[in-house]
C-alpha cells in the first residue's frame, strides 16, 4: 500500500514537474528563437539604415578647402554607441581599391573581395548568423556631383557589415539565465509539489491504507483519520462509516451464530435425549421382559430372542459360567449350529478376555482375530464382522458372557456398546434373579439338615408318582424308614451326634436308591422312599438291602447301642397291592413300620392286611381296598405281621 501511495505521488509530481519543465523549455526556446530572428531582422533594417544614411552623407555639399567627405568620416570613423556594431564600413573605388575604411590601415589597399562587391547590381543586404552586410552602388545622381564627368560612368561601392549586436547576445544572456531560472523553478516546484503531495495526499493516503489494511486483517475496531473536509477525510468517514456498519453486522453475525450454535445444541441435546429415551424405553422392556420369568431356560431363551429382534444382532451366544469355571454356550442364534454345550476358558478369545478383564472386549474387525467358534472349526464361527463381547457382571460376581455379533466390520457404534452393556447388566441381574429363585425353590423343597427333599416336596412326588401309576397301570412302592432308639441315641451322644446320624442314614439311602426313586425326609428321624415300577417283593428286596447298609455302615460311639451300629426299621407297602390312594400307602407303610419296632426293631415288614395300625395314627386302612390283591409270602428274613 505505501509502495502504492508512493507511486501516486510520484505520478503525479511527474505529471505536473515534468509537463512543467517541457512548457517552459519550449517556452525559452520559442521565445529565444523569435528573439533571435527580431534581433536579426533589426540588425538587417539597421544595416540598411546605416548604409542609407552613410550613402546620403554623400549627397551633402563639400565645404571649400575641407577634405572630401571629412566630417563625414570623422562621424563614421567614430567609436560611438551608435557604430558599436559595425564591424566593416568601407568605400571602393570602382578598381576595387578601398578608398576609405573605418580601419584607416586598409586604405589604398585593394579589397580582397572587390570582384564580387563590385559585381553587386544595385543595393543587397545579406544576413547570417554573424550579422549583416550591406553593398551598395556609389556615386551617381546622390553625390553632390564631386565626381560628375569622368566618374559618372564608374561608380564605387560602400560596404557596411554589421556584426551580431550586443542586444542579441544580451538577450541569449537574458534566455540561458532564463533557461536557468526555469530549471531551478520547476526543481523548486516539483520540491514543493513533492512535499505538498506528501502531506497533503501520499502521507493520508498512506494512514488510510494501512487503516483498510488492519481491517482488512480483521480488526474491525480500527477507524481512519477523518477530521478535515477535503476527498480523504471524506473517504475516511465514509471507510469509518463502512467500518461501524461492517462491526454491527459483525455483532449481529456473532448474535446469530450464537443463536445458530445455542439451537443446534438444543436440536443435539434433544436427538441425544431422544435417543436415549429410545435406549431406555428398549431397556425398560428388556427388564420388563426379563422379569416376567424366573426360570433360567426360558430367560435365555427371551434374552436371545430380544436381542437378535429388538438389538438387530444376527449372530448371537450367551455363555454361563458352569460349576468347573468355564464358559459354557447355553443358548445361541441362529440355532441348529451346535454351539451349545461348548465350553471356554477363562481368558480364551474375546469371551474369554471379557470374563477375565470384566470388560467388554470389541473386535471391529474379525478377519484380524478368528473367533474361538472358527478356531475350534464349528459352523457358528463367523470369520468377518464385528463382535463385542460383554461380560455378565451380578454384584461383583462374573456370571457369564455375551457375545454380539455382525457380519459387517466395524459395525456396532460406541452407543450400541454401551446400551448392549445396560442389556448384558440387565440380564445379570435377571439370570441372578433366576438363580435365587431356583435356589429358593429348591430350599423349599429340600430338607436342610439331610438334603434330601422335605415332607413338602416329598408328598408332590408322591402325589405325580401315584398319578402315573395310575395312568400308566405300573406299581409303585413306598418304603417308610424309622431310626431305632434314636431318642435314646439323642440322649446319649447329644443332638448334634443325632444330627449327624440322620445326615449319614439319609446318605446310605439316597447313594443306594435308584434315579428314578425318590427318597424324601417324613418327619423327625423317619424318612420315605418311593421306588416307581417294582413289585412288592423287589420292594422288600431293596428295603432289606437298605436296612442292611445302614447297619453296616452307620456306627457311632456313646450310643448305648449294640456295637454302635445304628439301625432302621422299614415298612412296606405297595400300589395297587394294598392302597390305591396316597393316604392308604402311607398308613400301610406305618402300620408295616410299626409292626417292625413291635417286633425287635431292624427289620423290614411288609404291609399286610389286618395288620395293626401304629396306635398314633387315623385308621385310612380299616379294609383293603377291593380290587387289592391277596398278600405275597413273606420272603425269608422278612418279619411278617
Ligand atoms: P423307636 O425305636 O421306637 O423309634 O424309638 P425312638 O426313640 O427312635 O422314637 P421316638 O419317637 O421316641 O423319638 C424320636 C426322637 O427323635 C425324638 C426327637 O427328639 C428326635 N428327633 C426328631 N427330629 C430330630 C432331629 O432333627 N435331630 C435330632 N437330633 N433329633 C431329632
Ligand atoms: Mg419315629
Ligand atoms: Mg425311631
Amino acid at each position: 500500500m505505501a509502495l502504492g501511495s508512493e507511486t501516486i505521488g510520484r505520478k503525479l509530481l511527474w505529471s505536473i514537474a515534468l509537463p512543467g519543465l517541457v512548457v517552459a523549455l519550449l517556452g525559452v526556446g520559442h521565445f529565444s528563437r523569435e528573439a533571435r530572428q527580431a534581433v536579426r531582422e533589426g540588425t538587417h533594417l539597421e544595416a540598411l539604415a546605416l548604409a542609407e544614411a552613410v550613402a546620403s552623407t554623400f549627397t551633402l555639399p563639400q565645404a571649400p578647402g575641407a577634405a572630401p567627405h571629412g566630417a563625414v568620416a570623422d562621424v563614421l570613423s567614430s567609436d560611438t554607441r551608435l557604430f558599436r556594431s559595425v564591424e566593416d564600413l568601407r568605400v571602393l573605388t570602382p578598381d576595387g581599391r578601398i578608398r576609405w575604411s573605418r580601419r584607416p590601415a586598409e586604405q589604398g589597399h585593394p579589397h580582397p573581395e572587390a570582384a564580387r562587391l563590385s559585381a553587386t547590381g544595385p543595393e543587397t543586404a545579406r544576413s547570417s548568423e554573424h550579422g549583416t552586410e550591406v553593398v551598395r552602388p556609389l556615386g551617381g545622381p546622390e553625390c553632390s556631383g564631386c565626381h560628375t564627368g569622368q566618374a559618372a560612368q564608374r561608380m564605387g561601392v560602400l560596404q557596411v557589415r554589421l556584426g551580431e549586436p550586443t542586444l542579441h547576445r544580451q538577450l541569449q544572456t537574458v534566455f540561458q539565465d532564463a533557461l536557468g531560472a526555469m530549471v531551478f523553478f520547476v526543481g523548486i516546484l516539483a520540491l514543493v509539489t513533492w512535499l505538498s503531495l506528501r502531506f497533503v495526499l501520499t502521507a493520508p493516503l498512506k494512514r488510510l491504507s494501512e487503516a483498510m489494511g488492519r481491517a482488512a486483517d480483521g480488526d474491525l475496531l480500527v477507524r481512519a483519520e477523518a477530521k478535515g473536509t477535503d476527498e480523504i477525510s471524506r473517504l475516511g468517514a465514509a471507510f469509518n462509516g463502512m467500518l461501524a456498519r461492517l462491526t454491527s453486522m459483525k455483532v449481529e453475525e456473532i448474535d446469530t451464530h450464537r443463536d445458530l450454535q445455542l439451537v443446534k445444541e438444543k436440536l443435539a441435546l434433544k436427538d441425544e435425549l431422544e435417543e436415549r429415551l429410545r435406549e431406555l424405553s428398549l431397556l425398560f422392556d428388556v427388564a420388563r421382559s426379563l422379569n416376567t420369568t424366573l426360570e433360567l431356560d426360558e430367560l435365555l431363551s427371551r434374552i436371545t430372542r430380544m436381542v437378535v429382534e429388538r438389538l438387530h444382532i444376527p449372530d448371537f451366544s450367551i455363555m454361563l459360567l458352569n460349576e468347573e469355571g468355564m464358559l459354557e454356550v447355553k443358548h445361541a442364534w441362529p440355532q441348529g449350529r451346535g454351539l451349545e454345550g461348548h465350553t471356554f476358558a477363562i481368558g480364551e478369545g474375546a469371551c474369554g478376555r471379557a470374563a477375565q478383564t470384566r470388560k467388554a472386549v470389541y473386535l471391529p474387525d474379525l478377519t484380524d482375530s478368528t473367533s474361538i467358534f472358527a478356531r475350534r472349526g464349528l459352523r457358528g464361527g463367523s470369520e468377518h464382522g464385528t463382535l463385542l463381547a460383554v461380560p455378565m457382571v451380578h454384584a461383583e460376581t462374573l456370571l457369564g458372557v455375551i457375545n454380539f455379533q455382525r457380519p459387517e466390520t466395524a459395525s456396532i457404534s460406541a452407543e450400541e456398546i454401551e446400551l448392549f452393556t445396560a442389556v448384558a447388566d440387565q440380564a445379570a441381574t435377571a439370570v441372578t434373579n433366576a438363580r435365587l429363585h431356583a435356589e429358593t425353590v429348591k430350599l423349599t423343597l429340600t430338607d436342610a439338615l439331610t438334603g434330601v427333599p422335605n415332607r413338602r416336596h416329598l408328598f408332590q412326588r408322591l402325589d405325580l408318582e401315584l398319578a402315573r401309576a395310575q395312568r400308566f397301570g405300573v406299581p409303585l412302592a413306598l418304603l417308610m424308614v424309622d431310626v431305632d432308639h434314636f431318642k435314646r441315641l439323642n440322649d446319649l451322644a447329644g443332638h448334634r451326634a443325632g444330627d449327624e446320624t440322620l445326615r449319614r442314614v439319609s446318605d446310605v439311602l439316597r447313594t443306594r436308591a435308584r434315579k428314578v426313586d425318590t427318597l424324601g425326609r417324613y418327619g423327625g428321624e423317619e424318612f420315605v422312599l418311593l421306588l416307581p415300577q417294582v413289585s412288592k417283593t423287589t420292594a422288600v428286596e431293596v428295603a432289606e438291602t437298605l436296612r442292611r447298609a445302614v447297619a453296616d455302615s452307620v456306627t457311632l460311639s456313646r450310643t448305648g447301642l449294640p456295637g454302635g451300629h445304628v439301625t432302621v426299621s422299614i415298612g412296606v407297602s405297595h400300589f395297587p397291592t394294598d392302597a390305591t390312594s396316597q393316604d392308604m400307602l402311607v398308613d400301610c407303610a406305618d402300620s408295616a413300620l410299626y409292626c417292625s419296632k413291635r417286633t425287635g426293631r431292624n427289620r423290614v415288614t411288609a404291609f399286610e392286611p389286618g395288620m395293626e395300625v401304629h396306635p398314633g395314627r387315623e385308621r385310612s386302612i380299616n379294609a383293603p381296598p377291593a380290587d387289592a390283591p391277596s398278600t405275597p409270602p413273606a420272603p425269608p428274613g422278612i418279619a411278617k405281621a
